[in-house]
Formats: C-alpha cells, structure tokens, sequence
C-alpha cells in the first residue's frame, strides 16, 4: 500500500476533495459559449444526405453572421440538388493588397441511425470527458469554430487587411455537388489566393495526452476504382473447356497482386518521412529518414512498402476488393468481375493509370469500367507564411510542437480547391488520440478539453495572416 508520507492528513482530505473542487463548470468567455450554442444548435440538426437540412443549418449560420455585423449582401446561400451551401465574406480594408483567404468545411454529415447508438445521434450531450454526437468531429465542429470565431472578431472590431471568405459546402460526404458549385462555378471564390480547410489536418496526442505533433493536410491521393470483367460463352460444367471467364480474371488478379506500381515522392512527402522517422527512430524510423534523403535507395523503398500505414505516401496503390463470377454451380461462368480499388499519388492521371492495368493483365478481351468521376488533384506544397500562421496557433497551445505536411487518402472539399488552382491545407483545430476518432462511426465524441482549447485558433491564424501588424 501506497504511504502519503509526508502529504499529512490535510494533504488527504484535499486529495480527497479535490474530484468536487475539479467538477465545478469553469466560467467560460462569451467566445466560448457562443462557440457551443452554435455547435449544439447545428448539432441537433439532422443534416445527413437523405434529410434535406443543410438548407436550414446555412439559414441559421447566415442568421448569426448577420447579426454579429457581417452586411447581408456579404452573406449568401446557395442551393444546389436540395443540398444548402454557404458564402460569407468579412470585407477587409484591402491595405494589404492580397487576395482573399478561404475558410473550408462541410455542414452535412454521415447518416446515423438512432437504435444502433448508445445515445441520440442528433442531440449534443456530455460526459465529464466527451461531447457525443453525430458531426462533434465531422465537421460541425469546424462549421462552429469558423463561424464563431468570425462573430468574435467581429465585436472585436477587427478589420483585416484582405476579405476573409467562409465557403461551406452542404454534401461533401456525397455527390460534393456544392463543393464542385463553390470550387469551380463561383467567380467571387475563384480569386481566392489559397483555402484553409477546417475538415483535415490537427494535431495528435499520445494515450496520455502528450502532443506527437500537429498535421497539415497538404495533398490528397486521387480515388478511382474499376471493374474488370472477363466474358464467355459459358456451357455445362459437365463438359469444361480451357477458356473460362473465372480461371482469366484469377489471372489478372494475380498480375495485379505482383504489380508493384513506381516510387514516387516531392517534396513534401520527403519532409514528411524526414520527420516521421526521426521521431520514430528505430529500424522503420531509420529506414524514413534513408528514404528521405535518397528516395531511390531501393530497399528503403521496398521496407517502406511493406508497412500498409505508409505504403501510399510512397506510391500509386491498387488492390482487388471484390470478386463476383458465375450464375449456377453445374454451369461454366458467362463472366467474372473484381473490383479494383487504387489511390493514386498526385500528379498521376487515371487514365495512365488503367492503361498500365490492361497492360499489367495481358488480356484484350477484359472490359475495364471506370466507377465515378475521380478527382485529380495535385499537391499544395507548403508557403512560410501560411505555417507560420499555423505555428503561430498550435505553439499556444503546445510550444515547440513539430508541424508535420501529409498526404492523406482523399476525400475532402479540399481536393476540389486544389483542383480548381487554389492551393488548399488542412489546418483543423483539433488535438486528439487517433484512436479516440469516430467519425463516420457509432458514437462520434470529441473530448471537451478539444473543443475548449480549439477556441483560439482560428483567431490566431487569421490574424497572423489578415492583420495590420
Ligand atoms: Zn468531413
């Protein structure tokens, strides 16, 4: 047993009393509490895909933007296929001279069925460590920290020195048709000098609670996925012949399976591995840091490639995800699909991509099919002033953190941006352990402690890069 030695009896009664004395509410600022009404009031909108809501988050937002001094004709809602998106601009004095800045996210979120959670999805409640419900992550939190933190610097009576643009979009976890509408069709947007998107990047903490390091999204692998169907006249399978539609696709599966597609890196993804391993030292860190410095060593490249958490900062991938083949089991199969999954590193077009795959599978008489319409975007490669901004922001929070640019898998409003010549970093507010994060999952949380030391953030990088120092 442990003693409290010389801690005393008052020492014990304090320890003892001390859960009480932490339990009491801190008095928050007016920042704070506006940051959550707006936050739980979006919250308890159900905005997924099939309930048509986001119309009425943007109303509300445009409500608020609007009484906290932003000029309505500043303030405008677009619709798009029932989904609801939102423009607000704080109008700078332009002494600057520079462009304006746009601030990202998303007002929609994945579905969430009500029985399959352990509380209402669509109601904010707490814990004494976690706010729980749908979008507490993705991505109403950012959605409340832009939009407050452009309500606070308005009663501050802060004037920038360039216009500062929200754009939130109303279906980024669906078709993006908004998000097209804002990167694409939105002249007003399209001078924007560069996006900062609430909906990636943060930083990370340890089991513990000690910072690893903050991330900004820099990139996004481009998603494209085929079919590849093989055909044949098919028969009784009492009488089999050599040709056979399962016995071809199992072969292109094979060469796809032994493809390994080329190295690739930039700049970016060398500092990235540069920092990632002198962090995680070790063999695999070792091995990063090889990498960094000669991308071409070719075993550090093919230690790199057996580690599914970095493979794809190393490369194009493609993998076989599904197989369907065959109708009856007496008869030969008529045809036999696999669905081929492949995230492509920036720079890479798709349709080199499937000419290398018909190449790979040396079959002519394979059908490719080429789902969607895959986004190609290219890398946003660091600028000093938008990380200094950005350290500026985290070394608040967590002095002398390291500031790590990644690649991440895609599937952001970002990669649209980026798309449409607007260089795009995800430079969320949010610190948490990896583990801890259940977006788009069963009981979406967001430590308190996250939310209330997010406060700050915005606030501090738009300043740094929109103020008159
Ligand atoms: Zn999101």
């Amino acid at each position: 047993m442990k003693s409290f030695g010389s801690l005393g009896w008052l020492g014990l009664l304090l320890v003892l009393l001390w859960p009480l004395a932490g339990a009491a509410e801190p008095i928050r600022s007016d920042h704070a509490q506006k940051t959550l009404e707006i936050y739980r009031s979006i919250i308890e909108v159900d905005t997924s895909k099939t309930k048509n809501n986001t119309q009425k988050v943007a109303r509300y937002l445009a409500d608020e933007l609007i009484a906290a001094g932003l000029p309505a004709d500043d303030v405008k809602l677009i619709n798009k296929d029932k989904f609801g998106a939102l423009i607000a601009r704080y109008r700078g004095d332009g002494s600057s001279g520079k462009k304006p800045i746009l601030l990202l996210a998303h007002m929609d979120v994945v579905e969430a069925l009500d029985k399959d959670w352990q509380r209402p999805p669509f109601k904010l409640t707490q814990d004494d460590r976690y706010f729980y419900a749908r979008g507490t992550i993705d991505n109403k939190f950012g959605v409340a920290q832009l939009a407050a933190t452009f309500i606070r610097l308005k009663k501050e009576g802060f004037v920038p020195n360039r216009d500062l643009i929200l754009a939130f979009s109303g279906d980024e976890e669906s078709g993006m048709s908004t998000t097209r509408l804002l990167a694409f069709n939105t002249p007003e947007l399209a001078q924007a000098e560069f996006a900062l998107n609430s909906d990636a990047g943060g930083g990370s903490l340890d089991q513990l609670g000690k910072p690893v390091a903050y991330n900004i999204q820099a990139a996004e692998k481009t998603y494209a996925t085929w079919q590849i169907t093989t055909r044949n006249p098919g028969g009784h399978s009492s009488r089999p012949r050599d040709d056979n539609a399962i016995y071809e696709l199992a072969d292109i599966i094979k060469a796809i399976q032994a493809h390994k597609f080329p190295v690739m890196w930039s700049e970016m993804t060398l500092s990235y591995f540069q920092k990632v391993g002198e962090q995680l030292g070790g063999e695999l860190g070792d091995t990063m840091v090889r990498f960094a410095f000669d991308p071409e060593d070719e075993q550090a490249a093919e230690r790199l490639r057996t580690e599914s958490a970095y493979v794809g900062t190393t490369r194009t991938t493609c993998v076989v995800t599904m197989l369907s083949a065959g109708h009856a089991e007496n008869a030969l199969p008529q045809s036999a699909t696999a669905t081929v999954n492949c995230r492509l590193f920036p720079g890479v077009k798709v349709a080199d991509i499937q000419a290398q795959l018909q190449q790979i599978v040396e079959n002519a008489g394979a059908e490719f099919e080429l789902l969607g319409d895959p986004t190609e975007s290219p890398i946003s490669e660091l600028r000093s002033d938008v990380v200094s901004a950005v350290s500026k922001a985290v070394h608040r929070r967590y002095p002398e953190l390291q500031l790590i640019a990644y690649m991440s898998s895609g599937g952001t409003d970002g990669m649209h941006f980026r798309k449409a010549g607007i260089p795009t970093w995800g430079v969320g507010g949010i610190f948490m352990n990896p583990k801890e994060v259940y977006a788009h999952g069963l009981n979406e949380r967001v430590p308190i402690k996250a939310f209330y030391d997010a406060l700050d953030h915005w606030s501090i990088i738009l300043k740094a890069l929109a103020g008159s120092q």
